[in-house]
């Protein structure tokens, strides 16, 4: 499954970060951005 981050909105708050069971986002510089899930969707 593709995440759909609006990255015009994000204000890097790190929620999303924090409560993602399959830790697949992140936050760098200041934007979330996804990150490898390890294939599991
Ligand atoms: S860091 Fe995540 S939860 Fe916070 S504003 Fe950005 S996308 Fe939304």
């Amino acid at each position: 499954m593709k995440l759909k981050i609006n990255n015009e909105t994000c204000i890097a708050c790190k929620l999303c970060e924090m409560v993602c069971i399959r830790d697949n986002i992140q936050v760098i510089d200041k934007k979330a951005v996804e990150v490898d899930n390890g294939g599991l969707f």
